[in-house]
């Protein structure tokens, strides 16, 4: 195995109670610096791919590897402590609390490190003027625009400095002007070498991205653009 690897998964397979298998035999390597696409219809199994390789949902089968270590070997504390670590999560609905003032919701994104409260809120008032917010530091959700809301779930993701970032559909429920504001922000933190994977139904976004992993039926069906050949045998 290579050490470059963020994220490893070796003929990972998912399946739900009920006989839905979501995720079907992919092994998948995202490199340190990589920004990715991962595109395919509705219901082949992205979300589901994401998941696992963030770690917020163990594989029924196969490996899964951040770090070069194997998470199925680390306990449920470790696990968390390795995510609050080294993965933030983008999703599609922003998962912003209600009532809550961009710069706590920010500052929360560092609880788990320990970081003290002073020094969380100086972090997260430094990430929320880098993403362009540095005018709406008292906020709340329902007083941001949705741009200005992922905005927020983007510098929450980052405050922790994490290796690697995990975007569903992030631009989803944007208009298109936003939506590319928040791609541009994606774009910057990668050059700056974090290493990220999106989600994407908008296929001129992935068309601009230098790799793009193709799902279809739980299965990887394309993987065009990465650095070297990354689609292992099944
Ligand atoms: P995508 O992100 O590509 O739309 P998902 O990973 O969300 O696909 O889902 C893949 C398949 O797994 C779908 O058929 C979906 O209905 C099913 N699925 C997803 N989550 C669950 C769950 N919690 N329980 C049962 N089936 C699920």
């Amino acid at each position: 195995m290579t050490t470059d690897a963020v994220v490893e998964l070796a003929d990972v397979h998912r399946s739900y109670p009920g006989g839905v298998a979501a995720v079907r035999g992919v092994s998948l390597r995202i490199r340190a610096g990589e920004l990715v696409a991962v595109v395919g219809p509705s219901g082949s199994g992205k979300s589901t791919l994401l998941h696992l390789a963030g770690t917020l949902d163990r594989p029924t089968a196969g490996t899964v590897r951040v770090d070069g270590r194997d998470v199925s070997a680390l306990r449920d504390r470790e696990l968390a402590e390795l995510r609050a670590d080294r993965i933030g999560f983008v999703f599609q609905q922003f998962h912003l609390t209600r009532g809550v003032a961009a710069l706590s919701l920010v500052a929360d994104g560092l609880l788990y490190a320990g970081t003290p409260a002073r020094r969380r809120r100086e972090r997260a008032a430094r990430v929320l003027e880098r993403v362009g917010l540095g005018h709406r530091l008292g906020h709340r959700p329902h007083e941001l625009s949705g741009g200005e809301r992922q905005r927020v779930a983007i510098a929450r993701a980052v405050v922790g400095d994490p290796a690697l970032v995990l975007a569903d559909e992030p631009t989803g429920n944007l208009d298109s002007a936003s939506g590319a504001e928040v791609m541009a922000l994606l774009r910057e933190l990668n050059a700056e070498g974090t290493t990220v994977v999106v989600i994407t139904h908008d296929r001129e976004l992935a068309d601009g991205l230098p790799r793009r992993v193709r799902m279809r039926d739980g299965l990887v069906v394309s993987d065009e653009g990465g650095r070297r050949p990354v689609l292992e045998a099944r």
